[in-house]
Order: structure tokens, then C-alpha cells, then sequence
């Protein structure tokens, strides 16, 4: 039989550049890859599994379901999905929301809303930020500033404009010309190497969305659902968006994207105007409810703490030149060019990422102070 990685050669699209194992079972922040070695988990693939791999209590929630149902079509009402829905909305005193099955799909459904909303005005531009990233698809990628995501694929639909983070009067210009429904951002940069956004200027956004009736939209598909504290990032902020996207985490490692819906936004689309075969299935949808029940203040304290802890250990390190981020979402400049650092720190046990020059943590939301400790020690040697 091919192994795995020959395998992948010769039958996945060439689209990854993966790193140089193949994994085969996880526990919490523990995986084993084929080769029998353990590694440590700082990437919770991309920030999907904020509990670790095979969390008890997430997995009977999902075997319940899967023993009950685990499809049914959106031409039905279920309990999961609505429950979800729910806890959603009075966690975060927004309206509505529209379930899709992943992070580009989540602002696909937001980019819809912001269009039909400006519609009866004759408005239609939706201005994002450089540096940002908010999918792979045609549109999403149009959203996104980043010009190396463009290369290839175009053209794409019109009626993008980008602006640099942190320019109030940047924003001002984009939107002078009275022509701009949505604008849309993430608090935290994170493809574009863990940038959190300055306060006053995410203050400032939503201050000039509200005046210029545009909605202020918010990309929280890796920031949300506790990776940086609170269990949407915007919360740290002071502001309440009129409609924001979440995704990778929401579901702790099942496929699944909400679009969540303010009062401004809660009525803008109506039947027939957008849908999902797969989105908010019953499935992921219970997997989703056990990481939002237990998304508690005691849990984001543990966050808090921890992103902290490794902030203390790697400060003044040889080889970090410094560190960004919010609780668990953390990027590490680095001396040495983040992926070699990556890459050996794989070689002696620990899963990190990068974010363009940065090395990029992602932990487990759970994981315990004594693989936190283990995990660093490998950083360490190898800054
Ligand atoms: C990962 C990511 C996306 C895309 O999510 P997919 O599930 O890969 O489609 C969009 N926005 C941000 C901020 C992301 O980090």
C-alpha cells in the first residue's frame, strides 16, 4: 500500500504546502502522527478544535446526535439548529443568524446582506482593509486586501475597496463619495500575521458606518468563539456590529459558519434570497452547542491567563523580536524566518503555525499549563 504522503502526491490537488507528517489521532493538545511520535498541539488546526482533539463531552454531544439524525434539509425545522441560533443571539444581542459550513461561506452570506441591504439606495461598495483575508472563494477573495490571493483568478466581481488599518481618514475617503453599503473587518488580522487592530480606530469605523448608514460587519471566523478571551473579539472593543461572520472554532472541529444579524441587518434578506444544503445541520449544529455552552466567563479567565503565561515565557527570548495578539491568538516575530522555526519545532514534537513573517499560535483553549510548558520549551530551542 502507498503511504500517506505518497498517496497525497499522487491524488490531492497540489494546493497545500503541508508540513512533513501525517497525523493519525489526537487527545486534547496531544496528537500521534503515523510515525508514533507525540506532538504537541499550538495550532488547534487553525483554531478549529478549541477543546483539543476527542473532548468527551464535545464527542458525546455529537454521537447523541448522530444517533438521532444527522442531516436533514433546510426545508425542515430542527431543534440543534435553532437552539444554536438562539444561544447565539442572546450571547450577543444580535437577531438572526444564517448557518453556512465554513469561514468563506460565513462572508459570502455577510458581502449578500451588505449589497441587498444598500440596494433601495443605489449603494453597493463594500470597503475592507489591506492585509486582511476573508475567503477563497471568487467574491471573498475580492473582499480580501491581500494582492497574492488575487494573482490568477480573476476577474473578480466589482465594487471592493481597500483601506488601510488604523487611517481613520483612509475610511473617510473610501466613503465620501456616499456609495458604500458594508464594511467589513477583523479585529485581529490573522492570515495577515495577527495585526490586532488599534481601539480607537474600530471605534471610529463603527461610529462612521452608523453615521453613513453602512454596515459595520465584523470577521470573527478566527478570532470568535473564545480564542481571544471574550468570546467574540469585537467584545473588546466597545462596539456591537451590525452583522458579523464566525466560523473556524464554532462547531470545535466540525464544518460549520454563521452569519450573525443586528437589528439593521435582521430583516435584509428574505425567502429565497440565500441558502446552505448542508448549513447548520443537526450535526454540527450539536457540536456547536457544547463549545457555546461552555464558553463561560470562568473558561475565558483560563484564556486570559494562559495567553499571559506564554507571553511571560517568551519575553526577552533570544531570537523574538515581539509578540502580538489577544489571549490565545498570539503571533511571535521571530529572527529566524518563522517557517524554519516551524519546521523544527515539528521535528522535536510541537505543531506551530506562521502568519506570514510570523510564527502564529493557535492552542487549544483547553490545554494545561504542563503541555503549555512542554510546547514552549520546544519553541525555545529551536527562536
Ligand atoms: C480562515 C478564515 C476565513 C476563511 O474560512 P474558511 O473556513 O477557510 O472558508 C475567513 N476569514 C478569516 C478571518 C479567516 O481566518
Amino acid at each position: 500500500m502507498m503511504d500517506t504522503k505518497t498517496a497525497d502526491k499522487a491524488y490531492i490537488a497540489g494546493t497545500y504546502g503541508r508540513f512533513d507528517t501525517a497525523l493519525e489521532k489526537g487527545e486534547g493538545a496531544r496528537y500521534t502522527d503515523e510515525a508514533g511520535r507525540t506532538l504537541i498541539d499550538f495550532g488547534s488546526g487553525i483554531g478549529v478544535t478549541c477543546f483539543g482533539a476527542c473532548d468527551p463531552s464535545w464527542v458525546a454531544a455529537v454521537e447523541a446526535q448522530l444517533h438521532r439524525m444527522a442531516h436533514v434539509s433546510n426545508l425542515y425545522y430542527s431543534a440543534p439548529q435553532t437552539e444554536l441560533a438562539r444561544m447565539l443571539c442572546e450571547r450577543t444581542g444580535m437577531k438572526k443568524v444564517f448557518f453556512g459550513n465554513s469561514g468563506a461561506e460565513a462572508n459570502e452570506c455577510a458581502l449578500k446582506v451588505a449589497r441587498k441591504y444598500g440596494e433601495a439606495t443605489g449603494r453597493d461598495v463594500i470597503v475592507t482593509l489591506r492585509n486582511s483575508f476573508h475567503g477563497r472563494t471568487i467574491a471573498t477573495l475580492a473582499a480580501t486586501g491581500q494582492d497574492k490571493f488575487h494573482a490568477h483568478f480573476g476577474p473578480f466581481p466589482a465594487g471592493f475597496r481597500y483601506v488601510e488599518a488604523n487611517d481613520p481618514a483612509a475610511l473617510d475617503e473610501a466613503m465620501a463619495d456616499g456609495r458604500v453599503c458594508g464594511v467589513l473587518m477583523e479585529m485581529i488580522q490573522g492570515e495577515g500575521g495577527v495585526n490586532v487592530l488599534d481601539g480607537d480606530y474600530v471605534r471610529y469605523a463603527a461610529r462612521k458606518c452608523a453615521e453613513m448608514d453602512a454596515l459595520f460587519m465584523v470577521d470573527e471566523v478566527q478570532t470568535g468563539n473564545g480564542r481571544t478571551g471574550r468570546l467574540y473579539a469585537y467584545m473588546h472593543f466597545g462596539v456591537q456590529p451590525d452583522v458579523f461572520t464566525t466560523a473556524k472554532g464554532l462547531a470545535g472541529g466540525l464544518p460549520m459558519g454563521a452569519c450573525v444579524l443586528g437589528e439593521k441587518a435582521e430583516n435584509v434578506l428574505g425567502r429565497g434570497d440565500h441558502g446552505s444544503t448542508f448549513g447548520g445541520n443537526p450535526l454540527c449544529a450539536a457540536g456547536a452547542v457544547n463549545v457555546l455552552s461552555r464558553m463561560t466567563g470562568e473558561l475565558m479567565a483560563q484564556v486570559t491567563e494562559k495567553g499571559e503565561f506564554i507571553r511571560r515565557e517568551l519575553a526577552g527570548v533570544n531570537g523574538v523580536k515581539g509578540i502580538t495578539g489577544l489571549g490565545l491568538m498570539l503571533g511571535i516575530a521571530t529572527e529566524k524566518p518563522a517557517a524554519q522555526v516551524a519546521a523544527d519545532c515539528l521535528r522535536d514534537g510541537l505543531m506551530v503555525l506562521t502568519a506570514h513573517e510570523k510564527v502564529r499560535l493557535l492552542p487549544p483553549l483547553t490545554i494545561s499549563f504542563d503541555e503549555l510548558k512542554q510546547g514552549l520549551s520546544i519553541l525555545k530551542q529551536n527562536l
